[in-house]
């Protein structure tokens, strides 16, 4: 896949991994938020920087039934935080207009689980909205 490789201004695509039970996690917690939307912050290893192995838990999140409110305010000093993670109460995985601007806000890797919340209903996507590759490792 050398096509799709980018390297200019000092970009470098990652090759972002995510540990099983990592998205086993985020998938059972967005089951049991449903209808409600679930929403958590992802964290890398220190060590292998591009495998996500955690998912942290924001003080007063609000699960909404609208789009999971983050209160990023609240959101730890913390480098080994490297995106977003929340569900989405419907089929539908693609960013909207409000989860775009919080990936530009919040990092870099975000994930967004579908219903019916299986390991085929999400997606990974980039700080623009572009979908990303992560790969269960
Ligand atoms: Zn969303």
């Amino acid at each position: 896949m050398g096509f799709f490789r980018r390297k200019k201004n000092g970009f470098q695509s990652i090759n972002w991994k995510i540990k099983k039970k990592c998205i086993e996690m985020i998938l059972a917690s967005a089951k049991s938020t449903y209808p409600n939307e679930f929403g958590a912050l992802l964290r890398v290893d220190e060590e292998k920087k591009d495998t996500i192995v955690e998912l942290v838990l924001l003080p007063g999140t609000v699960q909404g039934e609208s789009h999971a409110i983050f209160k990023l305010n609240m959101m730890p000093v913390d480098f080994s935080i490297v995106g977003t993670i929340h569900s989405h109460p419907s089929n539908n995985p693609n960013p909207s207009g409000a989860d775009i601007h919080l990936f530009q806000k919040h990092g870099k890797i975000h994930i967004i689980a579908a219903a019916p919340y299986t390991i085929d209903s999400w997606s990974g996507y980039d700080n623009k909205g572009n979908s990303v590759k992560i790969e269960i490792v």
